[in-house]
């Protein structure tokens, strides 16, 4: 989900639509809880649904969990079944994963391999 995401800032930009915002403020809410969960998990999230079938807003709320083996973020909605993954999410806002070795109060850049 980087193509959110403005290259220079690492940030949302400023000019972003509406539309893109709304959704990018959804999967961020779920990268969010899913990785402020790890290790153990907790697969049902505080993420309404997003989607509005026959005009009434759908009242389930995300289930999702991280698939260790693709690294990607599942997700579902167990009332209406609206689906899908997220990858490419490691490293942005919302990644709440505590690296081990780096100091809570660093805010030297982190280093990649
Ligand atoms: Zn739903």
């Amino acid at each position: 989900m980087r193509h959110y995401l403005d290259e220079e800032t690492a940030d949302l930009p400023e000019a972003i639509p509406e539309r893109v915002l709304s959704l990018a403020v959804f999967f961020g809410a779920i990268v969010a809880w899913v990785t402020d969960h790890l290790p153990q998990g907790d697969s049902l999230t505080n993420v309404p649904c997003r989607r509005s079938p026959g005009r009434r807003r759908c009242r389930g709320e995300i289930v999702a969990e991280l698939d260790r083996t693709s690294g990607h973020i599942v997700w579902h909605c167990p009332l209406c079944g609206d689906n899908g993954l997220i990858h490419g999410w490691e490293d942005t806002p919302w990644d709440r994963q505590h690296h081990p070795g780096a100091a809570p109060t660093s805010t030297s850049p982190a280093t990649t391999h």
